[in-house]
């Protein structure tokens, strides 16, 4: 066979076409295409102004910038000085940017400026794939997960490792002090040692004062104020909990999941951000879901309640749910609104006996049997060991939520609906770690990370839109 002829210095009359060396089903055409068709009001609604400043040097074109971050997003490279190097040597970067080569400080500058709009390109991506039907909105799933934050775990402390710190950096400003003052040349500027254990003492005292008030954190980071310490099935962790909404693509146009809602919740646990999850998924997509899906961590009798005064249906095993079968569990006591009584177990009446108060503050009604009934009952013991009052009911504002939903929750329809949250929101999760790289977060402060969740979540729903337009699914719309 012979030898085909080689050469790397090779000269062109005609030089090859950047547009003929990108493959014509690659994601890059379809982030270009995307990113040509917003207009001049969905530019304003980011905050770009696409056409620059008529002084000065020209500006890189606001599409070839966004062209780059997107893809970066969407590829797992999210470093500037990455997706520089990509200007010069990737083609799809270079198709993108139309043979320029921004540095890294344009790209950083580009997305520092605009990081926060981008919630707007969240919004569009969602409405891209409402308006081409790729994406079934009846059904929606919603869940959390845990991220490192840019911050070492060493440095996350509590008020006593707080005091520590302090302590040791007061002496280490002290002996820089006695050195400066015993040197020959006083005047000299300030060591920049000192200066670092002066920066170290000013956060370790907003540290402390977060940490010793009232209703403060029990332990802060002293390199991301914002990370919290988060329990994970591999341990504890310095991050963010970040959540998103996720609705199913059409097989058709590839499958996976459209995210519809993501954000950056300020708590460990996931109970309050049911509603507001919602609220976004369906300002952004502009329908509203029909079914929730929603893990055990979601549960509560308030948001509950919510869900039921707003018609929404949600699909959430309860958090007590195996307690809920024990013989005397209050869900074994049956109600009667009529008469306001309940009726346990044993066939006795406990009827209203007064209201107290819950953790929160809220009024709780509470229902006990006539005096010496519990007493005497075979089950004494198992129901209750109150010798004095006997078995205690106590009733909440959201009870009647509560029960409505757990008679939801049992029958086979939930059941089988509930069946869907595990394939419609964890393998979102798994794409924008694994594929996306969002295993840690690269910025601070839960502004930055709020606004890196949003891209990660935009480019998600890029990546979705790629694969159904590779799959032609846009022609037939
Ligand atoms: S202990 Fe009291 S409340 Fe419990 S089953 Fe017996 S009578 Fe009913």
């Amino acid at each position: 066979m012979p030898v085909r002829a080689f050469s790397r210095e090779q000269q062109w009359l005609l030089p090859p076409s950047l547009d003929d060396a990108l493959a014509p089903d690659h994601a890059a055409r379809f982030v270009g295409a995307f990113i040509d068709a917003i207009d001049a009001e969905a530019w304003a609604e980011m905050g770009i102004i696409r056409h620059g400043d008529p002084e000065g040097a020209p500006a890189y074109d606001a599409r070839a910038l966004l062209g780059v971050w997107a893809l970066g997003f969407m590829t797992g490279v999210r470093s500037s000085r990455k997706l520089e190097a990509a200007c010069h040597e990737q083609i799809p970067y270079l198709w993108l940017t139309g043979f320029q080569q921004p540095d890294h400080n344009t790209l950083w500058r580009f997305y520092q400026q605009h990081r926060d709009g981008m919630r707007a390109l969240l919004k569009r991506s969602v409405r891209t794939a409402v308006a081409l039907g790729l994406v079934d909105l009846a059904l929606q799933a919603v869940d959390g997960t845990r991220v490192h934050g840019n911050a070492a775990q060493e440095r996350t402390l509590d008020a006593a490792g707080l005091e520590r710190l302090l302590h040791r950096t007061d002496a280490r400003i002290a002996e820089l002090e006695s050195q400066q003052a015993a040197s020959d040349n006083p005047a000299l500027p300030r060591l920049p040692a000192r200066l670092r254990a002066e920066v170290l003492r000013a956060q370790v005292r907003a540290a402390l004062a977060r940490v010793t008030a009232e209703d403060g954190p029990r332990t802060v980071n002293l390199s991301d104020p914002d990370a919290k310490l988060l329990r994970t099935r591999r341990g504890f962790i310095t991050g963010h909990n970040v959540q998103a909404m996720a609705s199913p693509v059409a097989a058709s146009a590839g499958g996976g999941q459209i995210i519809t809602a993501a954000d950056l919740t300020p708590e460990v646990n996931d109970a309050h951000e049911l509603l507001p999850m919602m609220e976004q998924a369906e300002a952004n997509s502009g329908v509203a879901s029909a079914v929730t899906l929603a893990d055990a961590g979601y549960h509560s009798g308030a948001n509950l309640a919510a869900c039921a005064e707003q018609g929404r249906t949600v699909v959430m095993p309860d958090q007590q749910q195996a307690a809920l079968t024990r013989p005397y569990h209050k869900e074994q006591f049956a109600y009667d609104r009529t008469g306001d009584t309940y009726t346990c177990p044993a066939g006795e009446t406990l009827s209203f006996s007064g209201n107290t108060h819950d953790r929160n503050g809220g009024t709780v009604r509470q229902y006990r049997a006539a005096r010496g009934v519990c007493a005497a009952c075979p089950a004494f013991g198992a129901c209750t060991r109150d010798t004095r009052n006997g078995r205690t009911i106590r009733a909440g504002p959201h009870d009647a939520a509560l029960h409505d939903h757990r008679a939801w929750q049992a029958s086979a329809e939930a059941r089988a609906l509930f069946r869907r949250r595990c394939w419609l929101i964890e393998p979102v999760f798994s794409v924008l770690k694994d594929q996306q790289g969002a295993r840690r977060f690269l910025l601070r402060g839960a502004t930055a990370v709020r606004a890196e969740w949003s891209w990660l979540a935009t480019c998600f729903n890029l990546r979705a839109l790629a694969r159904g337009w590779q799959r032609g699914a846009f022609a037939s719309n």
